[in-house]
């Protein structure tokens, strides 16, 4: 289970990219090793979809 941290990003950040990186372990442990996570990569260099961001 994600921790209660990784399931509740502050304002401003990606949901998807706050419990990738807090709950990192589980969220990637289908990945073989080496092998990027699709979901991270997809939004690397600030791509991230307005509806995962955090709303105030
Ligand atoms: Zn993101
Ligand atoms: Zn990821």
């Amino acid at each position: 289970m994600p921790s209660k941290k990784a399931l509740n990003p502050p304002e401003g950040e990606c949901r998807q990219c706050w419990l990738h990186a807090y709950d990192s372990r589980e969220q990637h442990k289908h990945l073989k090793p080496r092998q990027d996570c699709p979901a991270c990569v997809s939004h690397m260099g600030g791509r991230h979809p307005e509806h995962m961001i955090v709303k105030g």
